[in-house]
């Protein structure tokens, strides 16, 4: 699976905890990530990364075009939601390409569980067969 992660700077510490707990399911999966919060997971656990831009800089974008392009599986997008954002738009921008293409997004701790487990139990399979065969939901 292709999997996102991407955390604002208040949120960035609870997502590496996050994958260092759970770095051995992360492990058997293709990971992609914002700039920094890349860099930080990248750092606490070893794993591979593909980093993009920095997220104010176009990085939850560019994880946006992917989903667009049916190439992301799941999203763990620890928003602050205490913090006003400079690129709100692009954050706005990218929990709705999740809901065009119903794609599972998780945006604090208690869904990320329930992802990832679920993940691990093989409930997103039919991911696999949604990208190989270019079905989606949406237009
Ligand atoms: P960052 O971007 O990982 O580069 O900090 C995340 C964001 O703020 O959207």
């Amino acid at each position: 699976m292709n999997i996102a992660l991407i955390a604002h700077d208040q949120k960035k510490n609870d997502l590496v905890q996050f994958v260092t707990a759970y770095q051995a399911i992360f492990a058997k999966h293709t990971l992609h990530a914002t700039g920094t919060t890349g860099l930080r997971i990248h750092e606490a656990t070893g794993l591979s990364i593909t980093r993009y831009q920095s997220g104010p800089l176009g990085g939850d974008q560019e994880i946006g075009a992917l989903i667009a392009k049916n190439q992301m599986d799941a999203i763990f997008f620890f928003r602050d939601p205490l913090t006003a954002q400079p690129h709100e738009p692009d954050v706005s921008a990218l929990v709705r390409l999740c809901d065009v293409y119903s794609i599972p997004l998780a945006t604090n701790m208690g869904t990320a569980e329930l992802l990832i487990r679920g993940l691990d139990e093989g409930l997103l399979d039919w991911r696999n067969i949604a990208r190989e065969k270019g079905v989606r939901n949406g237009k």
